[in-house]
């Protein structure tokens, strides 16, 4: 215990026990210490009594010595104790008088400034205090004294944080003060105009004084000054910062962007951008420049006339059935679905989860009356065939007959079956299909035509491209170059379309592609039967001829530094120089007339699956392309697919999609689109590849052509260096999959099966709102014998119910959908167990119209059909409400599926993992209240992820989850487990991209990868064969041993999280925040200079402090040196001596 000084401060302990109980934060001594307070209460309240000033100095000096010594933990003890209030009254004290004792404020301004920094609530405190003006009347009179100034300027600066006090500083003129202290450039003050810029920005925090600020003009003195400030080189990078911090602030508001604009500031920014790009120095100024242009720039409409998609279909039921279509789009929703989730902070997910038990576990009504079930008796074909082919042993015509029946009759499948449709089904068909019948049978009419003109759109490059030509002609076998001249005049007009078709036929004998489980010939005649919006007659070529997977695996694309920012730049160029822009419309969907130059690119998508709506020659070799909204909607534009010809060889050319609506994408983690080359895959190599350089996708300036709001829009871009002349390609979001394709693909896996062994059989589910067909296969194992125990064996095998491409731009799910189908009709000896231990009951595309239409997420009525299962509408989405019902009649009649999996794809994930559902994990992870114990649940619904984490390469169970979110409630997932009853009922996701884990680690996923996983999802089913154990076992070898190889697999669970984009920050617009510790140095520089005499002496600064400039300044130590080591010094030794020497430093600073 000691006494200091004349003054009435005592001291009743030693400053070791005062820096115990600082870091005794929640110790109970502190709460338990009420009867003797603190050390630092003690200091605290004699700071505020006031003495003289010899002892307020030693309290603010052994304050500033502790807090500087440890972490920010102290600082915050010491606001909880009241230190900041303690400080604001020390200083209104010392303020007040009529001439302040400096030797007191300046450290004690320093002191607050740090801690209030850290004090949320300073602004509000200081208010209170009475310190807000007063500090402002001390900056005005101390204009011109730099350390001073800057003192005032730093508490300022900390008591913005609170919005009322930035408003109270505006109100009194405090912009205008802080704004004069800004000069052009200078060598002297250096803190106190980093100060004065720091203050200003952080008074820019509310709309009044960004208001102001933009009506007095100060936006283009802002930029003045940077540009003075910039020229003047690296040395000042930090002053130049913190005018583009400014700047961020005005422009948060419309007429700040708009100053911004139009006072140059966007050429400033860039010009000043490409040379900071040179120097090293200069590079922090980049990120915030192109941000500000990024915001700056004027928001431009899609140069669309409308945002509705250019495919309208009449609904059902009269117009009130299209949607609202200028409704507001809920930004909240984001179209989340399962492929979505991370979209959502923590939080927010853990709300979404269902916590009512009752709704996890009790089944809600039925959704429709009993009898409305047996209609769907006739899709269990296997229990009441007969398989009399069995005992006619070998012969196929019979066998065949049975089991294409009725694939090969549809319409009487479609008649009879839905009896309950002919009220709204057929009246539905008679008034507004009666056009599209007629329609129809035109269209059928035309297949012959249609087959003639399959290659129209790239007809026009065979007669325009010699070297093309003289390819197919070569390709045909037909003719030598030399006797081209004859055939080519004997050619007529009219003779033009036979000509196509021979040739078209030539090439297939010729270099038709051996293609497994591909016929190009049934492949036309199944897309002849689609029906689409626009009425499609022509064909993809991809599509038609089909693709075999490229040898080797195809890496994810590396992405080069700052390519974003290159993007943006070129973006940016566009606005300022309009001299290299042609921006000429080259293609429109919805204008067919248009003609576009002869050495521009040609695109097309008016075809199966296609999507682009218009293209835009923006430069030489670049082009703006714009997706076509989902049909009948004006959203969810996120899938491609479109031909491009016209191009020179060697030449990269960009392409941008710039109206995206994700809010990011696998494109800016290593995934590439896909390209197919007409003329690679005539010279045998008929590949999807993926391709594209300098890929990035970020938030652009494009805004919806009218009536939405609120929309943002995303570029995707991507270039594309052709390897041939004038080919024809195409180039797609993902490889496409059509609905002709699946149509094909049943046919030939139909004709593929023995029939004696498979029983395989094609049926329609429902008709969709255009009129194609849902199909719906059924496929196991026929019985050995007709005999009763074998028949009863069939009867009684399990159900497995599989569902896919729901989701049109999932592409993906038709593939691995595809290896599923190939594999279960395949003689494989696993393919055989399982066909005798399940039936398979497969829905492919339970979205056919949205598929052939090109829409990326919905159906006609613009619904997404995955939120449709809780209650779907009979007429709006029929296949949702029979494969329901298919579902009920399943349960109905005790045959409740063992599994259930809808087959989707994710745009922002890698890997393919599973969606579960789980009562108990739902609970917990919800942190629900809900007492689990008692809970059972039967952890089967585990049993197939863990087994695919083993066998499937492409595989992730740690990125697989079993909640139920109440968002996903009417998902089939969800309702199928909840109404169905199904345990094992899932939603698997496949990337869009590729591994990050495992044997592809690395690599982009092909179709290859997709349909292995489709085959392992069926390996998986191996393991729920308990009852079939010898089989089992037998089995189980067979993959063990197939397996082996692929038993690297990495369980790396941080894998999982996407690692954070290179230039994320730049994919932002927003300004990073102030580090408390960048005050902390800035303060601590300015006490560093000796003391306030040294004004004028910048060369002395200049040379303690390397070449004095703030940027180097900052990364001083935090370590706070408030006060001039001599005083410094005298007081530690003064402090010393009262404690009968013990010294200070050991004791105080640990
Ligand atoms: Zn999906």
């Amino acid at each position: 215990m000691f006494a200091y000084g004349r003054s009435n401060f005592t001291w009743n302990g030693t400053l070791r026990e005062l820096q115990g109980s600082w870091t005794e934060r929640r110790g109970p001594a502190m709460t338990a210490s009420a009867s003797s307070s603190s050390g630092l209460e003690v200091l605290l309240s004699a700071l505020q009594n006031g003495g003289d000033v010899e002892s307020t100095l030693n309290i603010l000096n052994v304050l500033d010595e502790l807090l500087s010594a440890g972490t920010d933990r102290r600082i915050h003890y010491m606001i909880s104790k009241g230190g900041s209030e303690a400080l604001l009254v020390a200083l209104v004290n010392a303020g007040r008088s009529f001439s302040p004792n400096y030797t007191i404020l300046l450290p004690l301004l320093h002191l607050l400034a740090k801690v209030g920094h850290r004090d949320r609530r300073i602004g509000v405190k200081a208010e209170e205090a009475g310190a807000v003006l007063l500090t402002l009347n001390l900056l005005r009179h101390n204009a011109q004294h730099g350390s001073r100034a800057a003192a005032c300027l730093w508490a300022i600066q900390v008591f913005c944080s609170s919005v009322s006090t930035a408003n109270l500083i505006g109100a009194n003129h405090g912009l205008d003060v802080i704004y004069g202290l800004i000069p052009q450039y200078s060598t002297k003050h250096l803190h106190t105009i980093k100060a004065a810029i720091d203050a200003f920005a952080a008074l820019l925090c509310t709309k009044a004084n960004v208001s102001s600020v933009v009506s007095k003009g100060y936006v283009s003195g802002l930029l003045r000054l940077y540009e003075d400030w910039y020229s003047k080189g690296s040395e000042h990078v930090a002053i130049c910062h913190a005018l583009l911090r400014c700047l961020h602030k005005v422009t948060h508001i419309t007429a700040g962007r708009q100053a911004v604009l139009s006072q140059g500031g966007i050429r400033l920014l860039y010009e000043t951008t490409q040379t900071c790009l040179l120097s090293k120095g200069l590079e922090p100024l980049v990120e915030l420049s192109v941000q500000l242009m990024r915001k700056c720039l004027p928001k431009t409409p899609l140069p669309l006339t409308s945002d509705q998609s250019a495919y309208t279909f009449p609904l059902p039921g009269g117009p009130h059935a299209v949607p609202e279509t200028d409704a507001e789009p809920d930004e909240s929703s984001d179209e989340s679905d399962d492929d979505d989730a991370e979209d959502k902070p923590e939080a927010d997910y853990d709300d979404d989860l269902e916590t009512d038990l009752n709704k996890l576990r009790l089944r809600p009504d039925p959704d429709r009356p009993k009898e409305l079930l047996p209609q769907y008796s006739h899709l269990c074909p296997e229990l009441s065939h007969d398989f009399q082919e069995l005992d006619l042993s070998s012969e196929p015509d019979e066998s065949s007959t049975a089991s294409s029946s009725s694939s090969s009759d549809e319409e009487a499948v479609r008649l009879n079956s839905f009896p309950f449709r002919c009220s709204r089904w057929d009246r539905r068909r008679s008034t507004v299909h009666s056009d599209s019948e007629t329609e129809a049978k035109g269209h059928t009419a035309a297949v012959g035509q249609l087959e003639a003109r399959d290659f129209h759109s790239h007809s026009s490059l065979l007669s325009t491209s010699p070297r093309f030509r003289t390819m197919v002609r070569e390709a045909r076998g037909k003719a030598l170059p030399g006797q081209r001249g004859d055939e080519q005049d004997d050619e007529e007009v009219d003779a033009e379309e036979s000509h196509h078709r021979t040739m078209i036929d030539k090439l297939l004998e010729r270099h038709g592609a051996c293609i497994p489980h591909h016929d190009p010939r049934l492949y036309r005649a199944a897309a002849a039967k689609t029906t689409s919006i626009p009425g499609f007659s022509i064909l993809a070529f991809p599509d038609f001829w089909g693709h075999l997977p490229p040898p080797g695996h195809e890496p994810m694309a590396p992405r080069k530094p700052n390519v974003q920012r290159q993007k943006v730049f070129e973006d940016v160029r566009r606005f300022l120089n309009a001299d290299d822009i042609i921006d000429q419309v080259v293609f429109d969907l919805e204008d067919s007339s248009l003609q576009c130059p002869s050495d521009a690119l040609r695109f097309f998508s008016k075809f199966e699956c296609g999507n682009l709506r218009k293209a835009v020659q923006v430069r030489r070799y670049e082009y703006d392309l714009i997706l076509n909204a989902d049909a009948n909607s004006n959203q969810h534009t996120q899938w491609f697919y479109f031909e491009v010809s016209n191009m020179v060889a060697d030449v990269p050319y960009r392409f941008n999609v710039i109206n995206c609506e994700k809010s990011n994408s696998q494109f800016n983690y290593g995934m590439q689109p896909v390209l197919y080359s007409v003329r690679e895959a005539l010279e045998g190599r008929p590949h999807w590849l993926r391709t594209g350089t300098e890929i990035c996708y970020f938030r652009n300036h494009f805004c919806p052509a009218r009536g939405r709001k609120r929309t943002t829009f995303y570029t995707l871009t991507f270039t594309i260096t052709f390897k041939h002349n004038e080919d024809v390609c195409y180039v797609a979001y993902h490889y496409p999959h059509t609905y002709s394709a699946l149509k094909a693909h049943l046919k030939v896996l139909q004709k593929s099966v023995d029939p004696a062994k498979v029983f395989f059989q094609q049926q329609t589910l429902c008709g969709t709102l255009a009129g194609n067909w849902c199909p719906v296969v059924t496929i196991t194992a026929c019985p050995a014998s007709r005999g009763w125990r074998d028949m009863h064996q069939l009867r009684n095998r399990p159900c497995i119910v599989l569902t896919g491409r729901v989701h049109p731009g999932e592409s993906n799910a038709s593939w691995m959908m595809k290896g599923t189908l190939e594999f279960l009709c395949s003689s494989d000896p696993v393919a055989q167990s399982l066909r005798e231990a399940f039936v398979f009951k497969l829905i492919p595309m339970l979205n056919p119209d949205g598929v052939i239409n090109g829409t990326n997420r919905c159906d006609l009525n613009s619904e997404d059909l995955n939120r449709q299962w809780s209650k779907p509408d009979p007429v709006l989405s029929p296949t949702i409400y029979h494969a329901k019902g298919f579902l009920y009649y399943l349960n109905s009649i005790g045959r409740t599926p063992l599994v259930f999996c809808d087959y989707h794809g994710h745009s922002r994930k890698k890997n393919v993992f599973l969606y579960g559902c789980s009562v108990k994990e739902t609970l917990w992870q919800s942190g629900s209240v809900v007492n689990t114990a008692g809970l059972k649940e039967d952890p089967g619904y585990r049993t197939i992820p863990k087994t695919l984490d083993r066998l499937a390469p492409a595989f992730s169970f740690n990125s697989c989850n079993y909640l139920v979110e109440k968002s996903r409630s009417a998902t089939a997932r969800v309702v199928v487990w909840r109404e169905m009853g199904v345990l094992r009922s899932y939603t698997m996701e496949s990337t869009h991209n590729g591994c990050d884990q495992g044997i592809y680690k690395g690599l982009q996923t092909g179709t290859r990868e997709l349909q292995e996983m489709g085959v392992k999802f069926c390996h998986s089913l191996l393991s729920l064969t308990k009852d079939m154990k010898a089989l089992y076992s037998r089995r189980i070898n067979h993959i063990d041993v197939d397996h082996n190889v692929l038993d690297h697999k990495s369980h790396n669970c941080f894998e999982d999280d996407e690692p954070p984009c290179v230039e994320e920050i730049e994919y932002s617009t927003d300004c990073p925040a102030l580090k408390g510790t960048d005050l902390d140095s800035d303060v601590n520089s300015n006490m560093a200079s000796s003391d306030e005499e040294d004004e004028g002496n910048e060369g002395h600064r200049r040379a303690r402090h390397g070449r004095g400039s703030v940027g180097q300044l900052q990364h001083l130590s935090m370590k706070s040196r408030l006060f001039p080591h001599p005083m410094r010094q005298a007081s530690s030794e003064a402090l010393g001596e009262k404690r009968n020497g013990v010294g200070m430093n050991g004791q105080i600073i640990s």
